[in-house]
């Protein structure tokens, strides 16, 4: 497995230098099927014949794996392509004709080609038409993930429309006022990690004192991915349980990924540790958060609404009023125009789920009553109160004190 798998990078890489160069020189890149063609000289030729050895389905797949890669950088969701290596443990590859495997889920195995029957544990029972099985080598153990297909009954979507403003500060803030407090459990695994790291540094390049230490370090970037992992599970799983529609901001990828160094409008807070050892920590995970609320949203009959980005944490829920000067620091907000004050994160989800409510109106949605009522309520009474206050008279009125919002941590 671990042979195939160094095929399929192989083939990858080669590919990708290839498209690279021919970027570089100006030239169109080559599609899907010519590159195909090269892949089948590769194998057939003398200097690369050991490719031959693996599957051809799987090393096809990592052509298609470049193609999207392409894709999602000329469409601006993602950073160019880049090489894959090995050192990264992302190993995998993909056999895509489901008549190539067998699953034989009694007895916990399965059959994939040129490698033969495979012992598995099971984590649930596959369900449906098999598709296609995916063989990956994550930290020191192999998985293998099988993609099926059946028919579901469509659900009814439970709840009504939020909107969630993702931060530093708190993970996520709900327009209704619930926010989701970050994980703070890095810290004791930072403090290993710099050890483990140390430890690695300290030996000789490759030796085996020095391949122990690096296993030791990639187990704790494991463990700490997990964590990460199963904190946005249960917080996408919570929101898209009891919300029909939810609304966010539709930022880029990069911006998405780059979380910690916050971004012009926010600045983050811990920019001076996001350095190559506090990265894996400091990534809040927001892209994946987004993929996972919109596929649980999909299940649940519910919908996810992406809305635009530009200035959800200057413009003033109240009056509409948009200044910088609205956002004293970094988690108070004041409008200079009317004076409504409330918390920084819960006015940018109460703007974002407006603007949602707009999408929807402007798709000819039904969005009278309930949805309506549902943005007014989410904002404080003490804010209506002050918008009121502002058209009579001074600002001598304005609220003073600031909602105190219940928690509701994860
Ligand atoms: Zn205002």
């Amino acid at each position: 497995m671990r042979f195939y798998a160094g095929a399929c990078r192989f083939v990858y890489n080669k590919a990708l230098a290839l498209q690279k160069e021919r970027y570089e020189r100006g030239e169109k890149k080559l599609s899907y099927v010519q590159l195909s063609k090269l892949l089948t000289e590769w194998r057939n030729s003398e200097e690369l014949a050991w490719l031959a050895n693996a599957p051809v389905h799987p090393l096809q797949q990592k052509l298609k794996d470049l193609e999207k890669a392409y894709a999602n950088f000329f469409a601006k969701r993602a950073d160019f392509p880049r090489f894959k290596k090995k050192e990264r443990c992302q190993d995998s590859f993909r056999y895509p004709d489901p008549k190539a495997f067998k699953l034989d889920q009694d007895n916990n195995r399965i059959y994939l080609p040129k490698i033969g029957w495979v012992r598995y544990r099971n984590s649930r029972k596959v369900l449906g038409e098999l598709r296609n099985v995916t063989v990956s080598f994550k930290s020191g153990k192999w998985f293998v993930s099988i993609q099926t297909r059946r028919e579901v009954e469509k659900p009814i979507p439970k709840g009504g429309i939020v909107g969630i403003d993702l931060g530093v500060a708190q993970f996520a803030t709900l327009s209704d006022g619930t926010f989701y407090a970050p994980i703070n459990s890095f810290k004791r695994h930072q403090d290993s990690l710099r050890k483990a790291q140390q430890a690695m540094s300290r030996k000789v390049k490759f030796s085996k004192n020095w391949e122990k230490a690096k296993i030791k370090v990639q187990r704790i970037h494991a463990r700490i991915a997990n964590i990460r992992q199963d904190f946005l599970h249960k917080t996408s799983t919570a929101i898209s349980k009891s919300h029909a529609i939810v609304c966010i901001e539709d930022l880029q990828v990069q911006n998405m990924s780059k979380s910690a160094a916050g971004t012009k409008e926010s600045p983050g807070k811990n920019v001076q540790a996001k350095s190559g050892l506090n990265r894996s920590i400091l990534d809040q995970g927001w892209y994946e958060f987004r993929r996972q609320l919109e596929y649980k949203l999909t299940w649940n009959g519910g919908r996810l609404i992406l809305v635009p980005p530009q200035n959800t944490s200057r413009t003033c829920p109240c009056c509409g009023h948009i200044s910088e000067d609205n956002r004293p620091t970094q988690d108070k907000f004041e409008c200079v125009e009317c004076g409504f004050k409330n918390n920084a994160d819960l006015v940018g989800a109460i703007n974002i789920l407006s603007r949602g409510i707009q999408i929807l109106r402007d798709e000819g949605q039904d969005t009278t009553d309930a949805l309506v009522g549902m943005l007014a309520g989410s904002l404080p009474a003490s804010a209506r109160m002050a918008c009121g206050s502002n058209r009579t008279g001074g600002r001598k009125q304005e609220p003073t004190e600031t909602v105190a919002y219940g928690g509701n941590y994860a």
